[in-house]
């Protein structure tokens, strides 16, 4: 393999960890780098590739391939998530800034915008999600990728990064663009999932012989230190680091059993129908039934967890 080049060390030295099929793509070799443990799809779809994932059948499709089955069932819990962040953004100052990328049909941004004062900003790759966020939601979202945006540097005081970074072709750039758009002593926020549990379903049945779909296109497995690392290097301060979903992550690793994935079919009529409910009651009850299933973990068993959130610092 010598025509790669770690995006991070730049070493040249890899291992070959499985082979996936991208989600109806096709079928790609995951590496990784044997100094620094970054592990990516070789080689990386183009630009192209990815735009044609990304249109609305990522979101409402009845192909087990593609991303979400049905994106508006997350509606609720986005809502909730965004609640939470609100909480923790007017605890810190009462106006600012916050930028949501890859903010879909923008669920998220709508908990925030409901529940603070801050000015709230999205940006999404998918016409269609960008569609419903202005149109239903009112929400203010730029169709295109970061990169491209005309947003100005030092500009946010919030980034939210959820289930974003695994996604991009560039990790290391997309960060530092992040790390410029953000006012000094901003701060980044990034869900992704644990790139040692992510992996590691693909890995064993590859071992059994066949390869696995990759229903969600994750490009890069992020191992909590390695992230870590990225982060410091580009000039990050990690202020919290909280793993997520022990038991998820227990299936991943093999500890605990896995059952078989059934996918939920459904169809375009029915889950636009449910965009028009327009129910922002959420309740006490929903709220800590959502904290409740997201019960950090104790540190050491971070990396055991199927999902990492991260806080880090513009310094
Ligand atoms: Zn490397």
């Amino acid at each position: 393999m010598k025509s790669i080049i770690c995006p991070f060390c730049e070493n040249t030295d890899f291992i070959s960890v499985c082979r996936i099929n991208l989600g109806g793509l096709s079928e790609r070799e995951v590496v990784r780098c044997t100094n620094c443990r970054l592990a990516f799809v070789n080689p990386l779809p183009t630009e192209d590739e990815l735009q044609r994932f990304y249109v609305q059948q990522y979101f409402l499709s009845d192909d087990p391939r593609w991303g979400f089955c049905n994106y508006f069932a997350n509606r609720k819990s986005q809502y909730l998530q965004g609640r939470i962040i609100a909480r923790r953004l007017r605890r810190w100052k009462p106006h600012g800034r916050v930028l949501d990328v890859g903010c879909a049909t923008g669920f998220l941004l709508e908990g925030i915008r409901d529940h603070c004062t801050w000015e709230v900003f999205g940006i999404e790759i998918s016409e269609w999600a960008v569609k419903i966020a202005r149109t239903q939601l009112g929400l203010n979202v730029t169709l295109g990728t970061l990169e491209k945006a005309e947003f100005p540097d030092n500009f946010f005081d919030i980034i939210l990064l959820n289930d974003i970074l695994e996604h991009v072709r560039d990790p290391l750039q997309f960060l530092t663009t992040v790390y410029a758009r953000l006012a000094s002593g901003g701060k980044v926020f990034l869900r992704v999932p644990n790139g040692r549990c992510d992996i590691l379903p693909f890995v064993q049945d590859y071992q059994k012989g066949y390869v696995r779909v990759q229903t969600q296109a994750h490009l890069y497995y992020f191992e909590p230190e390695v992230l870590q690392r990225i982060l410091i290097a580009i000039g990050f301060r990690i202020d919290q680091v909280t793993g997520y979903g022990l038991k998820a992550g227990l299936k991943d690793l093999g500890i605990l059993r896995r059952k078989t994935q059934v996918f939920e079919k459904t169809n375009l009529q029915q889950a636009q129908s449910e965009t028009i409910i327009s129910d922002k009651k959420h309740g006490l009850l929903e709220e800590w039934g959502y904290r409740l299933t997201h019960l950090p973990v104790l540190p050491f068993l971070r990396s055991f967890a199927h999902e990492l959130h991260i806080w880090a610092q513009k310094i």
